[in-house]
């Protein structure tokens, strides 16, 4: 069975789960992602 599926995080900023995607899983970038998107990524940066 694949593990993909303990793979999820919480992101930070909307509170919801997301998994593992296969982008980042084949670049290796998984423990790296810490937002579900980019959107969620860039709203976290404070803005004046
Ligand atoms: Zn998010």
């Amino acid at each position: 069975m694949p593990d993909l599926k303990k793979q999820f995080k919480i992101c930070p900023v909307c509170k919801r789960p997301f998994h593992n995607r296969k982008k980042w899983d084949s670049r290796g970038i998984w423990d790296q992602i810490k937002y579900c998107s980019k959107k969620c990524q860039n709203s976290r940066k404070p803005t004046l």
